[in-house]
């Protein structure tokens, strides 16, 4: 089915004005520590940048990249977590913050956060910029929370729908093409 982009859940002022709250938050817990910030490829790649930017130098922050796979080019949970692309660097002894788009079953962030605590960083903590708490499947704790979110498909911002609509500067629903 085509989705086409609907109402506007999440303006760029709210988007951008969470971020920098949360980067407050950031840099009081990390003062004067080295931060590697984890980018979940892809959906998170817009909210990092942002991010990282309003983290600013106050904290020694880092970037890493790493992609798993989720929903493919369906909208449904496969439940089937793969690594696609792994880290570059070496975590061990390092503070890290997984930075992901979107919770929603729960099912590959439980997965990607125990496997990185399973190579001994020094601390493992979640950021995700969207929680549709009422999809969880499997609990997983989130440190840091942008956004609740009701049970709706959203894109823009990073996220997409079959690969589309990534770069929109806000969130919002996907509505089925025909609606
Ligand atoms: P989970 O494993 O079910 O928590 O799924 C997390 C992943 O599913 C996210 O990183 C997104 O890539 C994708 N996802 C979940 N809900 C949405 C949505 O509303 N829009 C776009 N992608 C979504």
């Amino acid at each position: 089915m085509e989705y086409k982009i609907g109402k506007v859940l999440i303006s760029k002022e709210e988007i951008q004005n969470r971020i920098k709250e949360l980067a407050e938050e950031i840099k009081r817990d990390y003062a004067g520590k080295t931060l590697v910030c984890i980018c979940v490829l892809r959906g998170a790649s817009v909210f990092m940048t942002d991010l990282v930017r309003a983290i600013g130098a106050e904290v020694d922050v880092r970037m890493d990249f790493m992609a798993i796979s989720s929903y493919g080019i369906s909208t449904k949970s496969s439940g089937v977590v793969k690594i696609q692309k792994d880290l570059t660097d070496d975590i061990h002894g390092q503070h890290v913050l997984i930075v992901e788009d979107i919770v929603d079953t729960g099912l590959s962030l439980s997965y990607l956060r125990n496997l990185l605590e399973d190579r001994n960083p020094a601390s493992v903590k979640v950021c995700v910029l969207l929680d549709k708490i009422e999809r969880r499947v499997k609990e997983v704790e989130v440190e840091y929370t942008g956004f609740k979110i009701p049970n709706e498909f959203v894109i823009g911002y990073g996220l997409d729908c079959a690969e589309k609509f990534r770069q929109l500067d806000q969130i919002h629903v996907a509505v089925p093409d025909g609606e």
